[in-house]
Order: structure tokens, then C-alpha cells, then sequence
């Protein structure tokens, strides 16, 4: 059997799993489902044109008014020219998508939305992610505040005295590692809500190589098994946004920098926008929905490197007017200068004002330093050791770290420069001698990791069960 028949069995699966009734026809030349096109006409079982496309297909065949409904389009001359067997080999075989069921959704009306005493209140929020993100207390609690505000304003939705809540887009500025994506994946767990994260740099203006910037709306629907409804509350999260920024110097058109930020601007206002189902890309054959973006939460996260040096030569040149001219230097040892950012040094750095416009919550990050890093470490209520030791444990031995073995991994970490991410592969490298030869051995009862262990200058301590600790032989 080749891969096609194979694909298309997987399909004629899958259409067998969904129970027909919740399955509409798609357009073969619009894309239209059936609800939004009006009803099909078939010209096999798995081409389907709507009225209004079969209506300008007429016109162009020369009939003005003709009454599509009574045409027997088997006898059309033109259409029977083309070998509908052929076509049916050259599409998918999926041309439906699953049917929105507006009656339905307006009997569960008061159930389906969102009720404002089920939002957690902020400090819960905050609770929630201490469990988990270390430090970064500033960021939670604007998160947390911005995320209470966004699902109220969900909630309550324009009302009738004419106030409407302004949209919390957020705009997140920390170096790589630090907890950006985390925080974000931890809140979106924490409410339940679908959450698609798309990296700026593969994205592209339409027509051009890349994704398409409704990919990531179409990520989002993916991560809501296609519930439309679902999706429209979700968050968004578009990481490495700080690549975006502007090319200085260039005469040609920046398709995935300027062009992007420009595109993207409809998306966090809100916007009805067709988002194509399960591809990266609108094309002939896939399948569109319509998702309205008012609701969704957009929060872009990005590293922003050089933008110390923007803000340090904005704040040289404020104090160079005047008696302090001499302070040059001042800023020059200055810690986390980065949370003086402006929207002016945003700007400087190649982000349009439009764009920035609308991610009103603009919050900074802190760098981790080794005290944070060894707190990663054990902390989280999913900490990397934790897990470790819960492993072990499943084989009845203990694993123990010393406060310099902790301390000595933190060390290392800070070297590679890659934040926490560090963490995770110095861990895995010593741990693997470990995992292997633990497992050997049933009379060992405990293992502790040292910190001569951690610097290659000697092998963890093994506990046997009943007898004192002795050295494993590296
Ligand atoms: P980035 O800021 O580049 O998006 P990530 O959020 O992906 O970095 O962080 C990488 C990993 O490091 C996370 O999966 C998480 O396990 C860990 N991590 C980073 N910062 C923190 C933190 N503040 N608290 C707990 N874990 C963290």
C-alpha cells in the first residue's frame, strides 16, 4: 500500500469517528462550510459547490439569470469536459469540517459563558504560579492583575453604558530562559483556557515563504479541538517578537519583520478573521473558519537584546543636560536597567508605535542570578530534582543533593548564559551514570549527589541499605 492510500484510509477513519451530524460540507471553490454558504450542491460525494460560486460559474458560462436549482450540472457541456474522477484524485478527501451548532450553543447560553465569580482574584492567580515560577514576583502580579481584568471584561462584555474595557495585551522583556514561555503555559493550565504558542520568526506576510499570521489563530483552534467558541477566549502567546523590529538601513520590503508587526496589528485589536483549519497557510483546499479575536489575549514575549544600550543612551542623554554631564558612566553598572524601559525606547529599537499601541502592559523580566537558579532547582512543585527523586524512589532509593551540589549546578548553569534552560541538560549529564547504575545494584538505599561529584572530582555517595555511606567509584 503507498502513503496515499494510506492517508486516505487514516481520512475515511476519521470521518467514520465523527458522527456525521456534527460534519458540514466545505465549498470546493470559496471553502465555505454549508452554514455559512447556504446549501451544497454535489456534483460528486466529495465536491460540493454553494450557490453563490455555482451562480458566478454560470454567469461566466454566459447565462444571466439562470435558476441554478433546476440545471442538471451532469449535462453542463463545460463542466462535464473536466474528468470529475481526476479532480476527486487531485483533493483531499476531507471537505468538511465540523459543524458549529448555533441552536445548541444558545440553549446552554448562560452556562457557556463566562461568569465573573468563577475568575480567580489576582493574589489567587499569584498563589497559583508561586507554586511554580520562581521570583519574577513583579511580572505575576501584572500578569495576574492583567489576566483578572481581561476575563472580566470577557465577562462582562460591552455594556449598555457605553464603557468598554480596553483589551490587556501584554508585552513581556526578559533574556532567554527566564521563565517567559513558563509563566505563560503555567497560566494558561492554571484557568483551563487553550493556549497556542507561535515563534515571530517563522512568520511571514501572505504570499511570501513562511507561515501565514492566521497559523496562529489556527494553532489556537487546534489547541480547542476545533471548538470555535473555546478558542475565542484562549491565549495567544508569539515569542521572539523583539525579531520583528524594523531593519534599519534596508531599501527592501521586510516580509517577515515591519510587514508582520504590521499584520499582526488587526489580530490583537480583534478582528473577524478567516483562519484556515489544521495548515499554516490558506490555500485552495483547506477548509476556513471564522474566529473573532476580540477575546483573545495576546501576550508577546521577547529577549529585546541591545535595547539596554538604547535605554542607557536615552538616560546619558537626559542627564547630560545640565550639572550632571559629568555622570557619563553612571548607568553603566546599573542592574535590570531593563525595567526602565520605555515606549519610547521601543520604538527606537524598531517596534511600530501602532504595534505597540495596542500590548498596553508592557512588563520586564529579571536575568536569574544563582540564588534563583538554585531555587529552580528545587522549588517548583514539578522542580527537576523533584522529579529525579521521584523516579528513584519508585526503585525504593533515596536521592539526596548537599546545598554545594546545588550550588555547583547553579554555577554551571549561569556559564552557558542560556538561563534555567541549562539546568535541565547539566542535570541529565550526571544523572545519566546514576540512572544506569542504581537500577544494578538492590542493597543500595540512598544516593547523595555531592558537589566533588558535580566538579568531576570524586563519585556521589552510595548509602547501602544498613551500612554506612561509601564513595562510588567513578
Ligand atoms: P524563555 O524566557 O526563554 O521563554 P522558558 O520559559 O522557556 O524561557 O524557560 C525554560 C525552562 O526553564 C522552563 O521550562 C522552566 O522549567 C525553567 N524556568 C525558567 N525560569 C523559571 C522560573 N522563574 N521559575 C521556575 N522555572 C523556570
Amino acid at each position: 500500500m503507498d502513503f496515499e492510500d494510506k492517508d486516505t484510509e487514516l481520512e475515511e477513519q476519521a470521518d467514520a469517528q465523527e458522527p456525521e451530524e456534527e460534519q458540514e460540507d466545505v465549498c470546493f471553490v470559496c471553502r465555505r462550510p454549508a452554514s455559512k454558504a447556504g446549501k451544497m450542491m454535489n456534483l460528486t460525494d466529495d465536491i460540493h459547490i454553494c450557490p453563490e460560486c455555482m451562480q458566478r460559474m454560470l454567469d461566466m458560462m454566459g447565462g444571466g439569470n439562470v435558476d441554478f436549482s433546476k440545471v442538471d450540472f451532469t449535462r453542463m457541456p463545460n463542466i462535464s469536459m473536466i474528468n470529475l474522477s481526476d479532480l476527486q484524485n487531485m483533493i483531499p478527501r476531507r471537505q468538511r469540517v465540523k459543524k458549529k451548532a448555533p441552536e445548541q450553543e444558545e440553549q446552554k447560553g448562560p452556562e457557556k459563558e463566562l461568569d465573573i465569580r468563577s475568575i480567580p482574584a489576582p493574589h489567587r492567580i499569584k498563589a497559583s504560579l508561586d507554586e511554580y515560577v520562581v521570583g519574577q514576583e513583579r511580572a505575576k502580579k501584572v500578569i495576574s492583575v492583567a489576566v483578572y481584568n481581561h476575563y472580566k471584561r470577557v465577562a462582562a462584555g460591552a455594556d449598555a453604558d457605553g464603557i468598554e474595557i480596553e483589551k490587556s495585551n501584554m508585552l513581556m522583556i526578559g533574556p532567554t530562559g527566564c521563565g517567559k514561555t513558563y509563566l505563560v503555559k503555567t497560566l494558561a493550565r492554571l484557568l483551563d483556557v487553550p493556549l497556542a504558542i507561535a515563534d515571530a520568526t517563522s512568520l511571514t506576510e501572505a504570499g511570501y515563504i513562511g507561515d501565514d499570521i492566521e497559523s496562529v489563530l489556527s494553532k489556537l483552534l487546534a489547541a480547542a479541538d476545533n471548538d470555535v467558541e473555546k478558542a475565542e477566549r484562549g491565549i495567544v502567546f508569539i515569542d521572539e517578537i523583539d525579531k520583528l523590529a524594523k531593519k534599519k538601513n534596508t531599501t527592501q520590503r521586510d516580509v517577515s519583520g515591519e510587514s508582520v508587526q504590521q499584520g499582526l496589528l488587526k489580530l490583537l485589536e480583534g478582528a473577524e478573521i478567516e483562519v484556515p483549519v489544521g495548515a499554516n497557510s490558506k490555500n485552495a483546499m483547506v477548509p476556513l473558519e471564522t474566529i473573532n479575536t476580540k477575546n483573545i489575549l495576546f501576550i508577546c514575549g521577547g529577549a529585546f537584546p541591545d535595547l539596554e544600550d538604547i535605554i542607557k543612551e536615552r538616560l546619558n542623554e537626559q542627564s547630560s543636560i545640565g550639572f550632571r554631564a559629568d555622570l557619563k558612566d553612571k548607568y553603566d553598572k546599573e542592574k535590570n536597567l531593563i525595567s526602565r524601559v520605555t515606549v519610547e525606547d521601543l520604538r527606537n529599537f524598531g517596534m511600530i508605535p501602532e504595534f505597540i499601541g495596542r500590548l498596553p502592559i508592557i512588563y520586564t523580566l529579571d536575568a536569574l542570578s544563582e540564588d534563583m537558579m538554585v531555587r529552580i532547582l528545587t522549588e517548583p512543585k514539578n522542580a527537576i530534582l523533584k522529579q529525579y527523586q521521584k523516579l528513584l524512589a519508585l526503585d525504593e532509593v533515596k536521592l539526596e543533593f548537599t546545598d554545594d551540589a546545588l550550588r555547583a549546578i547553579a554555577k554551571k548553569a549561569m556559564e552557558k548564559d542560556t538561563g534555567a534552560r541549562a539546568l535541565r541538560a547539566i542535570i541529565e549529564e550526571f544523572m545519566l551514570d546514576i540512572m544506569y547504575e542504581i537500577p544494578k545494584d538492590d542493597n543500595i538505599g540512598q544516593v547523595t549527589i555531592t558537589g566533588d561529584y558535580i566538579e568531576q572530582r570524586g563519585g556521589p555517595l552510595i548509602t547501602l541499605r544498613g551500612v554506612p555511606a561509601l564513595e562510588m567509584q567513578g
